[in-house]
């Protein structure tokens, strides 16, 4: 008996590229086309496939997207200067370097390069500061695309126990401020955390995002609860899974979010929101 409902990634998503589609069409009319850089540096096949999507996804919304391809072998000051020609060229507003980098690059060094002004995936340290202090800025697009969901089904924060499972940099803190912001009642759980389960059974909402299949059962969730599943991972058949088992945790949850077609799509679309954002402030 499955009992949760589904907060349909694909669908939302459609949404907010429609808008972004509309809003860029907008500020052509102003003379200003919104322009977004997107560095690869090596081969990286997953990494290929990642700015192929954003590349068109920004196109089909209208935004002039440029790929910028570089060898694995890449000097890392060669990179720098052309991140710094692209801090300085008005047709572009937003900078993205595709993660991983090649090791022998210092990947912090690389993304405090970009102009906070054209982080558009919200990985700078400016960018992390205002979210911490509640300014203005970019938000880490994936923790962005989640707080969409959320609000797409008028879910409302205040005094909710969140637990958010995860504390990377672009994910689970972020995510975790995002929520203490809409006056949630926080908990963030990492691989240190005794008894995973006691915390997440107290937890109106839950945000898994740590890479490994099946973190989140059904006997580890509150009946009702909101279940987002951030996580990309292949299961026994080589498709792609999240970390919750959903078969399972549907039966139990009020609200989950599937994998593919959840967090995944969001992401994408948080960042021709970052990059529209980006252009709209240079036209004021
Ligand atoms: P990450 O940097 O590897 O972080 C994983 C986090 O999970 C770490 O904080 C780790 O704890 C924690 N963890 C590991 N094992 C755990 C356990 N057994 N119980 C509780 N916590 C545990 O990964 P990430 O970049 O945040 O990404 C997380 C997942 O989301 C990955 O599957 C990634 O592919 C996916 N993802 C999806 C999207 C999307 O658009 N859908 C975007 C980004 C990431 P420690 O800190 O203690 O090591």
């Amino acid at each position: 008996m499955t009992t949760a409902k589904l907060i349909d990634g694909n669908a939302l998503a459609k949404n907010i590229r429609a808008e972004v589609a509309q809003r860029t069409a907008a500020l052509k009319q102003k003379g200003i086309t919104p322009g977004l850089a997107v560095i690869l540096v090596g081969e990286d096949p997953a990494s290929q496939v990642y700015v192929k999507h954003k590349v068109n996804d920004s196109r089909e919304a209208g935004l002039n997207s440029v790929l910028e391809r570089y060898p694995a072998t890449f000097d890392e000051g060669q990179l720098l200067a052309r991140i710094r020609a692209l801090n300085a060229d008005p047709s572009i507003h937003g900078i993205l370097v595709q993660l991983p980098l090649p090791k022998h690059m210092d990947a912090n060094k690389v993304i405090e390069t970009i102009s906070p002004a054209k982080d558009v995936d919200g990985f700078h340290v400016a960018s992390a500061g205002a979210l911490l202090i509640g300014q203005p800025g970019f938000w880490p697009c994936t923790p962005y695309g989640c707080m969409k969901m959320l609000e797409s089904i008028d879910y409302e924060l205040r005094g909710k126990n969140a637990v958010v499972i995860g504390r990377s940099n672009i994910v689970g803190k972020p995510m975790a401020l995002m929520l203490l912001q809409k006056n949630a009642t926080v908990t963030i759980c990492h691989s240190a955390t005794r008894d995973l389960k006691a915390h997440t059974l107290q937890a109106d909402l839950v945000v898994a995002a740590v890479g490994k299949r099946n973190v989140l059962t059904a006997d580890m969730v509150k009946p009702g609860a909101v279940v987002i599943d951030v996580g990309m991972n292949r299961n026994d058949q080589g498709k792609l899974c999240g970390d919750v088992d959903f078969a399972g945790v549907s039966e139990v949850a009020g609200w989950i979010t599937p994998v593919p077609g959840g967090v995944g799509p969001m992401t994408r679309a948080m960042l021709l929101v970052n990059t529209l954002q980006a252009a709209e402030r240079t036209a004021r």
